[in-house]
């Protein structure tokens, strides 16, 4: 086995001691339905003593993902209602989703776009299909975004990038432009000089939002690869999702936050598990997330609040979802302090 490359099949795991002989046949139908991948850096990074360990539960198939719920569903948030053309969602009137791929490096077991993405997802799009997504943000003045996810966009060459990069820059209107990638965190080293430059290449304002779940994905290695991109100009923002067994304790999150803030990331969406098929396990209820993230107040530094986020299923949009500090009690408002003490406002002395 080549420790230099992901782990990609169920035999590869048990080889690796990730999983354990006897679960093979169950993972093996897990790999028949969903894309696997486990990055050596991600694997490395696994306890292999600990059965519940945050890190494998991301990225290690289980037979749990064979089960779904009715509530589920193969586009949860909506993505496909939005696709005027191949590879573009746009679902808000300033902003578009630029999906030019959809490999990645990891594959997370709870990924909301987990029939799309992988070896039998809908791959890399066609220089046609690249056309058409460009000439639609071109003739789309309103855009003033564009946010390349798929897929993960930092999979892809620094000279691919660099030629998707070269088109956005001749579209004015367009002037910010966002990474969506889990590549710093699980494949730190491809965060060289060359991918560097390719993501700044197109000469407007670039954003990296970062994809990652538990404070111990931020190692030495990913540290330093986000700092070589802060330190390039590139401003980056976070991302997470909500897991059960995975961040959904108030220590581990504000470890997470407070990582991110360490490592000049500004903790941005902090998710709800979306309704994917065969997650179920992942998904603790809105109002446990509620109190999760309204324990971080007062606990943590304001820098390392995320906003709670819930992507409503069919499209809808995004949705803060609290925790509510207001409250109408008739005659005025009540408002919650960070140790859960009531006062009115305006004080009534
Ligand atoms: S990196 Fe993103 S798109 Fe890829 S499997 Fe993970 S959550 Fe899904």
């Amino acid at each position: 086995m080549n420790a230099l490359r992901p782990l990609r099949t169920p035999a590869e795991l048990v080889e690796a001691g990730l999983v354990a002989p006897d679960e093979l046949a169950g993972i093996e139908r897990v790999a028949e339905r969903y894309a696997v991948a486990v990055s050596p850096a991600m694997a490395a990074l696994i306890d292999r003593s600990d059965p519940n360990d945050p890190i494998a539960r991301q990225f290690v198939p289980d037979a749990a993902e064979l089960t779904t719920t009715p509530e589920e569903r193969a586009d949860p948030i909506g993505d496909l209602a939005h696709s005027p053309v191949e590879g573009i969602v746009h679902r808000y009137p300033d902003r578009v989703l630029l999906k030019a791929v959809h490999v990645c490096p990891v594959y997370c077991r709870f990924c909301f776009r987990r029939e799309m993405v992988g070896p039998q997802g809908l791959g890399t799009l066609s220089t046609e299909a690249m056309d058409k997504a460009f000439a639609y943000i071109a003739a789309h003045p309103q855009i003033w975004e564009v946010i390349l996810t798929g897929g993960d966009p930092l999979v892809l060459s620094p000279r691919r990038l660099a030629e998707i990069m070269q088109r956005l820059s001749a579209i004015d209107h367009v002037k910010i432009v966002r990474f969506h990638t889990r590549v710093p965190v699980v494949e730190p080293e491809r965060v060289d000089e060359a991918l560097i430059a390719a993501l700044k290449a197109s000469g407007k304002t670039a954003y990296v939002a970062l994809h990652a779940n538990h404070p111990r994905e931020l190692t030495p290695e990913a540290r330093a690869a986000c700092a070589r991109l802060v330190d390039s100009g590139i401003v980056m923002i976070s991302q997470s999702v909500l897991l059960k067994g995975v961040n959904d304790d108030p220590d581990t999150l504000a470890a997470l936050m407070r990582a991110f803030v360490e490592t000049r990331i500004k903790p941005y969406y902090l998710h709800h598990p979306d309704l994917a098929p065969g997650t179920s396990h992942f998904r603790l209820s809105i109002e446990e997330g509620r109190a999760l993230v309204a324990s971080l107040r007062g606990r943590i530094s304001g820098l390392c609040q995320p906003t709670y986020i819930l992507d409503i299923p069919g499209g809808h949009g995004k949705a803060v979802i609290g925790p509510d500090a207001l409250r109408d009690n008739g005659s005025g408002c009540m408002v919650t302090d960070f140790r859960g003490g009531e006062h009115a406002y305006p004080p009534s002395e």
